[in-house]
């Protein structure tokens, strides 16, 4: 087309250079768009963005996002993926997807809380019923199925008491009832087993929904929040897909930028994480204030066989853990002595999150969190430890300088 003479001002918008179209960079372009152009009206008309054949709209979609949901595909073994701006969301989208009125959905009774608010406080609203199940405990699950139940929730290892479920057979029991089941699976993202093939033997035995804070590992920054739900199942994928359209839910493409970046480092910072958590684990196991180590890899951890079936085969039979575990501090220490431990650390930090380079420490009163009891836990209070990237043993003399503060005791080597 001829250049007029024009003003700058329309020349600032509609600009005639053209960078040449190969740049070939380790990382992709950064696509940001809320308008998309097409060619002509014919375009316009016949464009596609629900199979992902073209573009039509920022919210539906940029190369930038499309390639995050890909490598995530491949990450989970999935074939579908929804980016949502956070963990949580992805939660929510995938319940408000799939549960209608007059349905029920069943949450593990030691699932991430806010799962558990979102269908106490906004599915109850809309005429959507929940119910908490024991994870511990497959038949409780079966006793809890009924024919309104739509949607189970799972999540290996619960969240902060790390119990680790029979997963397979949980996932066997829901597919017996026909009954869409999604996991929680922020703790193994992917790398500690594969959500849609749970046998190994090519997917006899798979959820039907991934959620997946990437908040945590594949952010790996502690400076993104975000989400993806990922499915193999193309109608399933279609129904969440056009509620996460209609909601009007989108990510930033920097924050896409920035979990691109970090995906090709994190199964390195995975292992990383999971070798300094064990050493510290172990170390927290010897002293005696601690009356129980909730990491699913150590033996009498509450469902350490369930891990070793399904986590035990990573890195020559190590398997994959995750940099995450809990103790339990005997229950003859009183708050003020926990709150001196959590104030005594100077690694790791108090904060909430977790898979960002730095260490963090918080209690919780799991009392306070439950439906049905304590379970396999003792008597005492839970005191979680997220382990960061510092080196290993500052973390170990962090932990023995506040122990002995807070309880009174020599660090037992
Ligand atoms: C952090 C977390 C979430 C929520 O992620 P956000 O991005 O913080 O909303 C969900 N599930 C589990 C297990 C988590 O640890």
């Amino acid at each position: 087309m001829k250049e007029q003479a024009r003003h700058i001002t329309t020349d600032l918008v509609h600009h005639s250079y053209q960078a040449p179209p190969a740049f070939a960079a380790i990382q992709p372009a950064v696509h940001k768009a809320s308008t998309v152009i097409f060619d002509s009206m014919h375009d316009m008309r016949t464009r596609r963005w629900l199979d992902k054949s073209g573009f039509t709209y920022g919210l539906h979609g940029t190369p930038t996002t499309y390639q995050l949901e890909e490598r995530l595909c491949s990450l989970e073994g999935g074939k579908q993926c929804l980016l949502v701006p956070s963990g949580l969301s992805a939660i929510s989208t995938v319940a408000l997807g799939l549960l209608s009125a007059g349905d029920e959905v069943l949450i593990p009774d030691n699932a991430y809380g806010p799962n558990k608010d979102f269908a106490e406080h906004e599915l109850a609203r809309w005429g959507i019923r929940h119910a908490c199940y024991n994870p511990m405990d497959v038949a409780d699950l079966h006793a809890k199925i009924t024919p309104a139940t739509k949607l189970v929730w799972l999540e290996a290892p619960g969240s902060v008491s790390m119990e680790f479920p029979d997963l397979i057979a949980l996932v066997q029991a829901c597919r017996a009832r026909g009954v869409t089941t999604v996991l929680d699976n922020t703790w193994g993202a992917g790398l500690a087993f594969k959500p849609f093939d749970l046998l190994a033997d090519g997917g006899s035995v798979a959820v039907d929904v991934s959620a997946h804070a990437l908040t945590k590992y594949p952010s790996g920054g502690g400076d993104v929040l975000m989400g993806s739900i990922i499915t193999t199942d193309n109608a399933v994928h279609m129904r969440i897909k056009l509620t996460h359209m209609r909601l009007g839910i989108g990510i930033g493409a920097n924050d896409a930028e920035l979990v691109l970046r970090s995906l090709s480092s994190m199964a390195v910072r995975y292992h990383a994480h999971d070798v300094s958590a064990r050493v510290l684990a172990a170390a927290l196991q010897r002293q005696p204030a601690v009356v129980q180590l909730l990491h699913p890899a150590f033996a009498g951890a509450p469902g350490h066989a369930h891990w070793q079936q399904l986590c035990g085969a990573a890195h020559q039979g190590q398997g994959a853990a995750a940099g995450l575990f809990s103790v339990v501090v005997d229950a003859q220490f009183d708050q003020a002595a926990i709150d001196r431990l959590c104030d005594s650390l100077q690694l790791f930090k108090l904060g909430y999150s977790w898979g960002g380079p730095m260490s963090l420490v918080v209690p919780y009163d799991i009392d306070s969190m439950r439906a049905g009891g304590r379970g396999a836990l003792q008597a005492g209070t839970v005191v979680r430890f997220c382990v960061g990237l510092e080196d290993t043993q500052d973390l170990l003399r962090d932990l023995a300088q506040a122990w002995e503060k807070a309880f009174g005791q020599a660090w037992v080597q």
